[in-house]
This record gives structure tokens, sequence and C-alpha cells, in this order.
């Protein structure tokens, strides 16, 4: 080898270090990773409702039923709590509402640490203040009036790797109207459960997921949003091919420390 030959290698060798380090490697064998947040969903549903597809998740994965909410309980709060890794009063943000043209989230989320790790990044929302968590490590974003999961569908069917964030909304409704747990609401999360099943399917298909489903907070009664112990209760499910979820089983969790979770999981996917 002459000395030019060595240098090059050297300098390859280093660059590819370099590159290495700074991220820009290969996703991994996590090829899609989604994480959907029911939102309004009370764990006790879990076990009262006709949910195929979830208890699905639930047998070839893990759970738990003892997570915990921000204070306030709150769709906008406990999200950007949940995609920040920060508690509202790290975040900044600590009222409940947000309107197109108003200032969006400075601080980096969970889709930061997902583009770094080269994943094309999808973001679907049912809720318009949601909006406020869109930043520019976001791909692909669209708020759609009731097709949501089938534009997630598609969204995974494109070339790559996939890091998406599936909001669902429907119980959040039901629950105010019916109150949570009332057969009105059971059967809305059997819908739910029902619709999400071509997207699990898929996600399975295509081998190498981590599938996370979670919410923002639960309620009582018709109430959500109060101090009542029920309103800050979560469930978490994490279900994968690819990395081990086992030591997530009953754990207790805050929506705050959703992303440390998710972080980690990315990181044990190396073999
Ligand atoms: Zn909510």
């Amino acid at each position: 080898m002459t000395i030019t030959n060595a240098m090059r290698s050297i300098i390859t060798t280093a660059l590819v270090l370099f590159l290495a380090d700074i991220g820009l490697g290969y996703a991994g064998n996590l090829h899609n990773v989604v994480i959907i947040p029911i939102d309004a969903l009370h764990p006790n549903a879990l076990r009262e409702a006709d949910i195929p597809t979830l208890r699905q998740l639930v047998e070839s994965g893990t759970y738990t039923l003892k997570g915990r909410s921000t204070d306030p309980p709150k769709t906008l709060i406990a999200h950007t709590a949940m995609f920040t890794g920060m508690s509202p009063e790290k975040n900044g943000k600590t009222d409940n509402s947000w309107m197109p043209g108003q200032g969006a989230i400075e601080k980096p989320t969970i889709f930061n640490s997902a583009k770094s790790n080269k994943y094309q990044t999808g973001y679907f929302y049912s809720k318009q203040k949601l909006g406020y968590l869109v930043n520019d490590a976001i791909d692909v974003y669209r708020l759609p009036r009731d097709n949501a999961i089938d534009l997630a569908e598609a969204f995974i069917k494109t070339p790559g790797s996939h890091f998406l964030f599936l909001h669902v909304s429907g119980l959040d409704q039901v629950g105010p109207e019916y109150g949570w747990m009332s057969p009105e609401y059971l059967e809305e999360l059997s819908f739910i459960d029902d619709y999400l099943s071509s997207l699990v399917e898929l996600i399975k298909d295509k081998q190498q997921y981590l599938i996370i489903i979670t919410s923002d907070h639960a309620g009582h009664d018709k109430i959500h949003g109060s101090q009542d112990p029920e309103d800050y209760r979560l469930p978490l499910i994490i279900c994968s091919d690819a990395v081990s979820v086992e030591r997530y089983k009953n754990i207790s969790f805050s929506v705050v420390g959703l992303k440390k979770i998710i972080e980690n999981l990315l990181e044990k996917d190396v073999f």
C-alpha cells in the first residue's frame, strides 16, 4: 500500500466514524416506528371494550395502565410534554389553546430525534391546536377532517424508514357527551380499534416495527381536565418484533417520560 492509499484509507475511516457520530448513519433495524395517542383513552377501557387489534398488540408486546398526564391533564399541554420530554413549566406550553398564525413550538421534539436517526417523519392529527407542535423536523404533516388513519397508511407505504405520530380523535368527543366508560364510549373505542386494524396489519407485514399506543389524558363522568385522579390516568402499549419491550411491563410512567422511553427504544435498535 502506498502512503497515499494509506492516508485515503485513514480519511475514509475517519469520515465514516464522524458520520456515525453525528447521527447520519442508517436508521437501524426499526424500519417503522409508529406512535398513536388515542385522545382521552382511559386505561380501564382496554379491559372492558371489544378491541381485538389492541388486545393483539398487548398480547404480543407489553403494557402498563399506570401512566400519568400533565397538570392540568389537557390535550395540547399533555401532547407538548410528550413531544418535548419536558414539563409544561419547562417547555413553556401551560395553556391548552393554539390557533394557526400563532407562534409554534421552539423546543426540540421527538421528531428532531427521529430525523437525526434518518427517518422519514410524519405527523397526522385531528385537532387544529395540535398544529402548535409542527416543526421543521417533520417531513409530512396533515390535519385531515376524518381520514388520519388512511393518510398514515399511505405514508407508511412510501419508500424508506418511517417515524409516524398519529393522533386519533373520537373518545374526546364521546366522553364529554355520554361519559367516560359509558357503553357509547366503549363502542367508540371498538370503532377506533377496527379502523386501526389495517394500519397495524400493514406495519406488521413490513416487519422491524415498533408500535406504541398511549393517550394524553382520561376523564370521569362527562368531565375531563379536572383535578380528579381519574383524569390523569394513561395507558401504554408497546409492541415490536425487533427490540425488547419486556422491561416496560407494568411500569409507572409520566407523559413527560415518553420521549425518553421512545429514544431508549431507538437506541436499543442496534444488534
Ligand atoms: Zn385530549
